[in-house]
């Protein structure tokens, strides 16, 4: 009676379709896997290309234009300069519902210039490093998008594949340009990650963030024979940081601010008649975000009165926090488990631990590159411009080992991690888990029904409004 039971429920299964789509998904996911890691060598090198020519936001050039040939290569049709960035693209496959979009960036850090050796040594004639490993970003995301191509293309699935290239996330909000425009407004959901030390789900507060140059213009005088006919314009900075320093007693809990003076004149002998500071303004809330934004400025206005000078301000860049998508999040840790992390071999443990050594705090076990962190939230973080992103669509991420446990983003240890094979082994658990998570939303219906549920819910009847106002991408701002 029980195995005629069996028999019957196994035949209403296939019957139904439910059983052989999950077997089809199971293995397209397998495939997944093995195509993308056949290819190792090839990503490993794109990535390493990107890594050495370590553009800063909206320089990419030569990044961008690497991304953008392998996708076309690969049959996908490729958009570039979109959003009034020269460096922006989007590039797409297939056509109809759904549509699917995978974001991928490539800008570095400007100081972060050094070697892939385990102690600190700047490149001769380079100045900017991957210090936060977007050359590994671009890379496995592109990656991610060809093998799904490919899937897509074998086994006839419909819908649309999109790569989002994405210039300028430090500091130039690039995305958010893309969202101004409507880029994502035909989006299902989107799919990212980041270079991290870990490999777990970005189920992580980011804080919103308004980041401005404040400009002040003085008379400039011979600094001891006529100091009274000069108005200085770095006193005027002076004033308006220690205004804004007061200011932090009296702020919420959990804003960041920082600074730094980006012109404070050039000799000491004469008074400066110019002067700017670059601000960052952070909390876990845009409203509370502006708030204080809007404090920072009646300080500076405050400082050019106090110093017989005047000021102008430029928005630079504007980012919204994080909407979480639980649905989305629960289907990423799924795949990422079946990825797995990240073994390094016993030269890359030995550098791993050269780099440890270095480290003024205690370093975690550098085998936790192997493990997957639980599902769980993660408080307080940095700002991502993948904000923007998760107040128009549906949006799931994932940080990756790419750098060694302990390792601080933004430092020159992550770029060394990243210019070695620690870092692209790393990218090859971000590419996998964005393809099978890719091969989940066109297979899913109901994943990506409920994940829109989730997205309405979070978002709540809130209307997206670009922090950064009506501005045009900062194109100079790393001038
Ligand atoms: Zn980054």
């Amino acid at each position: 009676m029980k195995k005629y039971l069996f028999c019957l429920v196994f035949y209403i299964l296939l019957s139904s379709g439910a059983f052989s789509q999950k077997t089809d998904t199971a293995k397209m996911k397998m495939d997944a896997l093995i195509g993308i890691q056949a290819k190792y060598e090839e990503y490993k090198n794109i990535a390493l290309d990107i890594w050495k020519f370590a553009e800063v936001g909206f320089k990419e050039v030569k990044s961008s234009a690497l991304l953008q040939k392998t996708l076309r290569e690969n049959g996908f049709q490729v958009k570039a300069g979109v959003a009034g960035m020269p460096t922006a693209f989007v590039a797409s496959y297939g056509t109809g519902k759904p549509v699917i979009a995978i974001l991928a960036e490539y800008d570095a850090l400007p100081g972060l210039a050094q070697k892939a050796i385990p102690e600190k040594s700047s490149i001769e004639g380079a100045t900017a490093g991957h210090g936060c490993g977007h050359h590994l970003f671009g890379t496995a995301s592109v990656a991610a998008g060809i093998e799904t191509k490919k899937l897509m293309e074998q086994k006839k699935l419909s819908g649309t594949l999109r790569i989002y290239g994405c210039p300028a996330e430090e500091g130039g909000s690039g995305k958010v340009y893309m969202v101004r425009e409507g880029l994502f407004n035909d989006i299902d959901a989107a799919i990212h990650w980041h270079p991290g030390n870990g490999n777990s789900v970005m189920k992580i507060e980011f804080l919103a963030n308004s980041s401005a140059k404040f400009r002040f213009q003085g008379i400039s005088s011979h600094a001891a024979a006529s100091p009274h006919k000069g108005r200085s314009a770095l006193d005027a900075v002076e004033a308006m940081n220690y205004m804004v320093n007061m200011m932090r007693e009296h702020v919420p809990q959990e804003t960041r601010i920082h600074y730094v003076i980006t012109n404070g004149g050039k000799a000491p002998n004469v008074v400066p008649d110019f002067a700017e500071v670059y601000y960052y303004v952070r909390h876990p809330k845009k409203d509370d975000v502006q708030q204080i934004f809007e404090r920072v400025v009646k300080a500076a206005e405050g400082a050019a009165l106090g110093s017989g000078t005047t000021m102008n301000y430029e928005i630079v860049g504007g980012t919204h926090d994080l909407l979480l998508n639980n649905t989305l999040d629960e289907a990423m840790q799924k795949n990422l488990l079946k990825v797995g992390g990240v073994s390094y071999s016993k030269e890359e443990l030995e550098f791993g631990k050269k780099l440890q050594a270095g480290f003024d705090f205690k370093a975690p076990d550098i085998e936790d590159a192997k493990n997957i962190q639980p599902l769980k939230f993660q408080p307080g973080g940095g700002s991502s411009d993948v904000g923007d992103v998760s107040y128009a669509v549906p949006t799931v991420g994932l940080w990756a080992a790419t750098w060694i446990p302990g390792t601080p983003g933004h430092s020159w240890q992550a770029v060394a991690c990243g210019g070695t094979e620690i870092g692209t082994k790393g990218m090859m658990v971000a590419a996998k888990t964005m393809a099978l998570m890719a091969i989940d939303l066109f297979t899913n219906p109901t994943l990506l029904q409920k994940a829109k549920e989730d997205f309405i819910k979070a978002k709540g009847d809130y209307k997206y409004k670009p922090l950064l106002g009506n501005r045009k991408p900062a194109l100079n701002y790393r001038d």
